[in-house]
């Protein structure tokens, strides 16, 4: 890719100043034959500026960012877009084909960056990845959901030490920021190697759309363009003030016996140090076992199905400072992303 003034050229086509395209890279074939890639929509602002990538179901069955992707490239707001914006909805593309979150050969492809053109499956797509997008870009916001069965609380995920990253999620707007180390193989990974921030956006569950991560994501990835200088500054900035939260450290709280687990904890719940955090009994009752907190925070993850074996993960915590500046704020962003209508546009 190159620019001349305020044209972009990417795949050996040019992209006028002020227009949006679509582009299929082809990562290969089905069994059937049939021509398999990942979609990929470059909008080009009308004025120069940085370039962002946008990119979701990494995990195949990871959905609420795709959707979020979605949404930010038909927005009205995207029209006054400074540089360029590359959207890829679905890395995996064979993942969503599987409703897998991994690849039909079953490697996790957020393991397999940077690969390389003579590896696995999952390697050589990272490595396209690579070549084709990621390299290209100046900034990356990673779209994810938490597993099967589990849903995250609206949060971001980011090696705090790359300052540049730590600013965008700040910049995002959420409450919560769990500081996480670049794991080996990951995008985050590739993009750290190539001096690119990456952060990403933890929301919702596998296999569904989540509204209010969906209207959380979307707000965020505007947040971000805004704070790079991609969009002009919000008129009404007083909610954007920092009412952002860096964990000290969480830990899931694990099932303390094999049953079904009852619960009446939701996302973003406060908890301290001892209280009853649910049941587990046996179908019929009468072999109650209690969960109690080992310690206090908030619920940032919680498993959504009740049938659970000795050891699993039921609940996720983030221990905070300063915990009830925390509360009051989450329970504001909870109120905020629930009253907002559901858009069906
Ligand atoms: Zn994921």
């Amino acid at each position: 890719m190159s620019r001349s003034k305020n044209s972009l050229e990417i795949f050996g086509e040019r992209i006028e100043a002020g227009t949006q395209k679509t582009f299929h890279i082809p990562i290969g074939q089905l069994y059937t034959q049939t021509n398999i890639s990942i979609p990929v929509q470059v909008v080009n602002g009308k004025a120069p500026g940085p370039v962002l990538l946008i990119c979701a179901a990494i995990h195949g069955d990871e959905l609420n960012g795709v959707e979020v992707t979605r949404r930010v490239i038909s927005a009205p707001w995207i029209k006054s877009l400074k540089g360029t914006l590359i959207a890829v909805p679905m890395v995996n593309v064979l993942g969503v084909i599987h409703r897998s979150r991994y690849l039909p050969d079953r490697r996790d492809l957020n393991r397999c960056f940077p690969g390389s053109e003579e590896g696995s499956l999952g390697g050589r797509i990272a490595h396209l990845f690579v070549q084709e997008i990621l390299g290209k870009c100046q900034y990356a916001i990673d779209l994810h959901t938490g597993a099967i069965h589990r849903s995250n609380m609206p949060q971001i995920r980011v090696h705090l030490e790359n300052t540049k990253a730590a600013d965008m999620a700040h910049a995002f707007g959420l409450p919560l920021i769990i500081d996480a180390p670049i794991r080996d193989g990951s995008l985050r990974g590739a993009g750290d190697d190539l001096g690119i921030p990456i952060i990403t956006y933890e929301a919702g569950e596998a296999l569904r759309f989540d509204e209010p991560a969906i209207i959380a994501g979307v707000k965020g990835v505007r947040n971000v363009m805004t704070h790079l200088n991609m969009l002009p500054p919000r008129r009404n900035p007083k909610k954007e003030t920092n009412n952002t939260f860096v964990a000290k450290s969480s830990a899931w709280v694990r099932a303390p016996a094999d049953g079904l687990f009852r619960s009446h904890l939701k996302l973003g719940d406060r908890v301290v140090r001892g209280e009853l955090l649910g049941i587990i009994d046996g179908p019929l009752g009468g072999s109650e076992t209690p969960v109690k907190a080992p310690f206090g925070g908030i619920v940032i993850g919680a498993t959504n199905l009740p049938l659970v074996n000795l050891g699993e993960a039921l609940l996720h915590v983030g221990r905070f400072d300063d915990i009830e500046d925390v509360e009051t704020v989450v329970d504001e962003f909870r109120q905020e992303v629930d009253m907002m209508p559901v858009e069906l546009s």
